[in-house]
């Protein structure tokens, strides 16, 4: 277990700023209902805390990846909808049926695999549709869409709670994209001949407008703080805080360099504070040489590279009363955002959350009913 004294580097994940991002997500899109998705656990913040907060505020639909998490899911929400975005592989059906996982189905082979479930347990089982529209990764094509139009049959074995469809280019408003996928999307899901609920939107489809909201939206890491609308302000409250302390400061001169092969050199004398994270800890390897942190609000540059447990800061413009062994360095917050991390990393604020480390001792605040 950890501890909250002797750890190294400690997580805050604020759990009320999760559901005041959820309930904005509903104000931008008033008209349908806000799902949340809560894929590879809750994008690394804890599925179950931070599904647990969003029934509590009203959630009724969410959404995992795979059958292993909306089985985890599942004990402790007994009540909302879980949908499992991967769809079942064969063999897998019955494990859905024993939990009340609805499949989100996305391929011709999964229809025929649920709709064989169906008849062999005599119900018509729910399922999500998954159109694709342009990503070409998972979702019925035109001409599966096609063949399900021409034999109504097919989905008459199935109860069908939301058609649904998944965008390529939302973050980049002006792409053109996003209308093809929309228009693509109506055409589509219109030949299914359905009167089944639609849904389009993840975080960033949500800014595209009302003509993008249908009757569900599926936001994720907007729920998490993640700017879903990439060069502007973000609208979002940031959710997790990563304070490292600091194990040891060291004074250096010229000629030295710091860690591993040697990549910085110290051009005048100055000090080097080391925390106790890594990449180990989804402190990307990317960032030597190019992240910061934060110590009472001033940036401080990493130097060197990142090693597995440790990173090593410039700290020669901060008072050696200020970065002292115990003093904390903010990697993640409100000064130096997950956006901000993302940027420096050479990655995206979705990729810097779900690689936190299991290392990290964390703290839920909020949530209450
Ligand atoms: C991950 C995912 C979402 C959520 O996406 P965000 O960009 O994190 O909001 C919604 N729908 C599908 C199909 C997804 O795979």
């Amino acid at each position: 277990m950890t501890n909250h004294d002797r750890a190294p580097a400690i997580l805050a994940i604020d759990l009320d700023a999760v559901v005041a991002n959820w309930r904005l997500i509903k104000a931008r899109a008033p008209g349908a209902e806000a799902a949340a998705v809560v894929k590879a656990d809750g994008y690394g913040l804890g599925a179950a805390r931070v599904a647990k907060a969003l029934a509590r505020a009203g959630c009724r639909s969410f959404f995992v990846a795979t059958i292993d998490e909306g089985i985890a899911l599942r004990k402790v929400l007994p009540e909302q909808a879980l949908y499992v975005l991967c769809g079942p592989l064969p063999g897998a059906g019955m494990d859905l049926v024993a939990h009340r996982l609805v499949p989100v189905l996305n391929s011709l082979e999964q229809i025929g695999l649920w709709l064989g479930l169906g008849r062999a347990t005599g119900e018509a089982l729910p399922a999500i549709l998954h159109i694709d529209t342009g990503m070409n990764r998972l979702g019925l094509d035109a001409a599966a869409v096609a063949h399900l139009a021409a034999e109504p049959a097919l989905l008459e074995g199935l109860s069908v709670p939301l058609v649904m469809s998944h965008m390529a280019c939302a973050d980049e408003p002006g792409h053109a994209m996003n209308r093809a996928q929309l228009d693509a999307f109506n055409a589509l899901a219109g030949r299914l001949g359905l009167a089944a609920p639609r849904s389009l939107a993840a975080s960033s489809t949500v800014f595209l407008g009302a003509d993008y909201h249908f009757d569900m939206v599926r936001p994720g890491a907007a729920l998490y703080g993640v700017n879903p609308v990439p060069g502007q302000p973000n609208p979002m409250a940031p959710v997790a805080r990563l304070e490292a302390k600091i194990l040891q400061v060291r004074d250096v001169d010229t000629p030295q360099t710091v860690g591993y092969g040697a990549t910085h050199h110290v051009a005048a004398k100055g000090r080097i504070a080391t925390v106790a994270a890594g990449y180990a800890d989804g402190l990307f390897r990317s960032l030597g040489n190019r992240g910061f942190g934060v110590i009472e609000g001033v940036r401080v540059p990493v130097v060197g590279r990142i090693s597995m447990d440790l990173t090593t800061f410039d700290v020669s413009g901060l008072a050696p009363d200020v970065a002292r062994p115990g003093a904390v360095i903010e990697l993640l917050g409100p000064d130096h955002t997950v956006d901000d991390l993302a940027l420096e990393a050479g990655t995206i604020g979705y990729e810097v959350l779900t690689a936190l480390g299991a290392r990290y001792h964390r703290v839920y605040a909020g949530g209450a009913r």
